[in-house]
């Protein structure tokens, strides 16, 4: 646990949040910022920066507990849709320096907009690309 780190605080019970689930690896919580009814943030309690950090175990553990939440939230609060988002870095838009991931019921008209712009690459530049992160 990171002293100076918000989220370890929260996962960890020492700062009281609204929590929707538990276990001996995760805390999930309401986000204080809702992007969305039900907006919810599941936080590692060990503390690591981002995905680059985080150990493998408690990788693979994330999704298992995403795919909980969401089935409770299609169920519980009607939601016509669902993202999970996953900040890496200040560029990326990630503000708190501790590993979370952002599961956000999505509902018609809800006036978000969460993506990007897509854009275009040839297909040489698709290979070179695809040769620079595998390589
Ligand atoms: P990021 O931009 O780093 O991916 O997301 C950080 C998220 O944490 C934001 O959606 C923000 O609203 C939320 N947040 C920041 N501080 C707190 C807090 O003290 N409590 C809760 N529940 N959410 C927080
Ligand atoms: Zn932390």
């Amino acid at each position: 646990m990171n002293k100076d780190c918000i989220f370890c605080k929260i996962a960890n019970g020492e700062i009281p949040s609204k929590t929707l689930y538990e276990d001996s690896d995760f805390r999930v919580i309401l986000d204080l910022g809702p992007a969305t009814k039900g907006h919810a943030l599941i936080l590692p309690k060990e503390h690591a920066e981002n995905l680059y950090d985080l150990p493998e175990n408690t990788a693979a553990k994330v999704l298992p507990v995403a795919q909980k939440i969401a089935s409770k939230m299609k169920a519980a609060l009607g939601c016509d849709g669902l993202n999970l988002v996953q900040n890496n870095g200040e560029t990326a838009g990630q503000t708190v320096m501790h590993f979370h991931m952002h599961v956000i019921p999505r509902y018609e008209s809800d006036g978000q907009k969460i993506g990007w712009v897509p854009g275009q690459a040839t297909p040489e530049e698709l290979d070179a690309v695809a040769k620079l992160i595998v390589e």
